[in-house]
């Protein structure tokens, strides 16, 4: 077991652009930051193809790559970036007490908090392995890529419904799959490009090298059916992935940290909150390295405050 405790000032947990950007702005205003990554180093944008909206990228660029230049960038300004997991934390008192892949300890005088969250997906075979090749939990992300065509969303929540309605904007149709007979969203669903399933589960997405359909049931009849859709969004929920602060940080029901409107800063002081751990409402890439940036310099403020 390995019992050297190392003391730093700035500790970040997590690995996409929320954290990458905290980085960069951290270790530029000479902070020294530490960054481990989690199990999914780059995070959720490792796992999708092109990112066309990112500023900057007029080419679009693939997610994997983007995050490698976020890491570069970071690691230039001296960010050592390191693979592990941050297992257990003690923000009971400054400085906070950080347990790493449960062997490891360290004092850090400030935590930014940025492990993301992870879409919910149906749990199907066909479901992953089509990932990336017309199967997305992003339509927001990768309706574009579908503009003209008809696609499937599953989902009766705020997310699918909203996420319907920008697809119709670009698509020829849109199949809605709602596992019940009513919807969870508040609003109402009208678009004569929409066409709700109700009572619809999901058997398997067709395709072999991309999606060229999608098999569904209907529950109350047990009748199947083809649907010919190129594109296949799973818009079921998200899921914070903030497990390891519970009551530690306050969140919301959903284990989204609450951060105090327009900063980053949690109910404890000296440890801060940024991408989508405490933002269920954008959950963008650009929108994640802003509040980034912006823990970066609540940190900063912080620990100026304290000398
Ligand atoms: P929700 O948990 O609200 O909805 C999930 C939806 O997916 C439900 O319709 C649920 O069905 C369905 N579902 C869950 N698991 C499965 C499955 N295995 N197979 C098929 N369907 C499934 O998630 P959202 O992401 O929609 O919203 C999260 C939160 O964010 C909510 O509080 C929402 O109100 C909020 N939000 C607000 C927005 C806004 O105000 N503009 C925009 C987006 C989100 P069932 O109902 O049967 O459980």
């Amino acid at each position: 077991m390995d019992k050297e405790i190392e003391k730093i000032k700035v500790l970040i947990i997590g690995s996409g652009p929320a954290g990458y950007t905290a980085a960069i702005y951290a270790s530029r205003a000479g902070l020294s930051p530490i960054m481990y990554t989690g199990v999914q180093p780059g995070g959720q944008l490792t796992i999708t193809n092109d990112v066309e909206n990112y500023p900057g990228y007029p080419e679009g660029v693939m997610g994997p790559q983007m995050m490698e230049d976020f890491r570069k960038q970071a690691e230039r300004f001296g960010t050592d970036v390191r693979y592990g997991v941050v297992t257990d934390i003690d923000a009971g008192q400054r400085p906070f007490k950080i347990t790493v892949d449960e062997v490891k300890t360290l004092l850090a005088d400030t935590v930014i908090i940025s492990t993301g969250a992870s879409a919910k997906w149906l749990g199907i075979e066909s479901e992953t392995r089509l990932n990336g090749k017309g199967v997305s939990a992003c339509a927001v992300c990768d309706g574009f890529f579908f503009r003209g065509k008809d696609v499937a969303i599953v989902g009766g929540g705020d997310t699918a419904c909203e996420e319907a309605s920008s697809l119709a904007n670009i698509c020829n149709k849109v199949y809605m799959l709602v596992r019940r007979d009513e919807l969870r969203a508040s609003q109402i669903m009208k678009n004569p490009k929409i066409e709700i399933l109700w009572n619809h589960e999901t058997v398997e997405v067709l395709g072999d090298e991309e999606v060229s359909g999608a098999k569904v049931r209907d529950r109350i009849t047990g009748e199947e059916k083809d649907l010919s859709v190129e594109a296949f969004f799973v818009a079921i929920g998200h899921q914070p992935n903030t497990a390891i602060f519970e009551n530690q940080i306050d969140m919301d029901e959903n284990g989204y940290i609450l951060t105090q409107p327009g900063s980053t800063k949690t109910n404890v002081p000296g440890v801060f909150a940024c991408g989508d751990a405490q933002d269920h409402e954008y959950r963008q890439a650009v929108t994640a390295a802003g509040t980034g940036c912006m823990a970066a310099l609540d940190a900063e403020r912080f620990l100026t405050s304290q000398e």
